[in-house]
């Protein structure tokens, strides 16, 4: 696992850092050669995610998100985004090649890694599919979230 990734599951809500260090470690494993997961973004502060919110709204650029500040899993360190590096250099997003050639593209079998720890995969959703997206079943709706106290972290405290 490489730095990068290691530090965002370091920010995530401490709950499920373990199991996701336990993820992605059983992704690369399955992977077996040319393509690592890396995580590209895991928590995202009330204050990024506001800026993104503006991003294409009183902010120059393209509009990319539609939820505000709090409306994000990220925003509760319940979610990651990630890529794979290819070869240890090449970042890719594609989700239809097979680097291992076991006829199982390399993202799907991610995905059904995901899934078998309680992840959902955001290119399941209906309407806007979200590709390098997982966010954790059972803590995936933003408005029980956005209920709960913090911690002095800034995590939410689970009852
Ligand atoms: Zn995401």
């Amino acid at each position: 696992m490489d730095t990068p990734t290691k530090n965002k599951i370091a920010k995530l809500h401490p709950s499920v850092r373990n199991e996701v260090t336990n993820i992605i470690q059983e992704c690369d494993t399955a992977l077996t050669g040319r393509a690592k997961v890396r995580v590209t973004q895991g928590l995202r502060t009330f204050a990024e995610q506001d800026a993104l919110y503006q991003q294409g709204r009183t902010t120059p650029g393209k509009k990319v998100t539609n939820a505000k500040a709090g409306q994000s899993i990220h925003n509760y360190g319940f979610a990651v985004d990630i890529c794979l590096i290819i070869d240890g250099k090449i970042a890719s997003w594609e989700t239809t090649k097979d680097w291992d050639n076991d006829q199982v593209a390399d993202w799907y079998e991610c995905v059904k890694i995901f899934a078998k720890y309680g992840w959902e995969w955001g290119g399941n959703w209906k309407t806007f599919k979200d590709l390098p997206h997982f966010d954790k079943r059972g803590f995936n709706k933003w408005q029980q979230l956005a209920k709960l106290k913090l911690d002095k972290n800034g995590y939410v405290i689970l009852l």
